[in-house]
């Protein structure tokens, strides 16, 4: 499959899980989810913007009408590290109240942006939420909160692609990567 290998344009980046895999599991969360949904209204909310690669391929494997939100957030910071403090960049058009929500996350490492969600998506009065993380870095976890369908358990490496940035580059790589040395500036 095209670009499952080192590409020139991201040197240092050596290919964790390439696009076959990716399509595997998104194919397997999207069928699970389907399962758990069936018969209930869903709204998937894509947090943006490492999470909008996967979630489009997410949503295409979920076989059930569903309604497909969007939030922006960051955290202050750059490079591969972050302040854990987290803001809203931009909001859902509409609101969250009474739905049934499933976050859709590129990853989750400390765990605060999750529980910062979490207690937003409270606030707004949500049936119910969910929580789905392409993937999960355990170890460096802060903040103990739940995620109901993982893609895959990561170790405490630095990812980019599919969606996740070196300074908002990168994201469009087609396959998830392990940075192995910083790019030169
Ligand atoms: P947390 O709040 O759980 O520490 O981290 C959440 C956010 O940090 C993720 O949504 C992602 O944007 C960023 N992040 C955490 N680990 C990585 C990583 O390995 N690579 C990239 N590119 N971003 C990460």
């Amino acid at each position: 499959m095209a670009e499952d290998f080192p590409v020139s344009w991201a040197p240092g980046v050596r290919v964790l899980f390439g696009q076959a895999t990716l399509a595997a599991r998104v194919a397997e969360l999207g069928s699970r989810i389907g399962a758990d949904y069936a018969g209930q209204p869903l709204t998937v909310l894509c947090v943006l913007k490492g999470a909008s690669l996967f979630t489009a391929d997410l949503v295409r494997a979920i076989a059930l009408p569903l309604q497909l939100e969007f939030l922006g957030v960051a955290s202050y910071g750059s490079g591969t590290t972050s302040s854990g403090e987290v803001r809203i960049t931009s909001d859902t058009g509409t609101p969250l109240h009474d739905r049934d929500v499933l976050v859709v996350e590129d990853i989750v490492d400390t765990g605060l942006t999750l529980r910062f969600l979490l207690q937003a998506l409270a606030a707004r009065g949500c049936r119910s939420v969910r929580t789905c993380a392409l993937l999960d870095k355990p170890s460096r976890r802060v903040e103990p909160v739940t995620v109901d369908y993982t893609g895959f358990v990561v170790e405490d490496r630095f990812l980019v692609g599919y969606g996740l940035d070196l300074d908002e580059q990168w994201r469009n790589l087609p396959f998830v990567g392990v940075l192995e040395s910083a790019p030169p500036s």
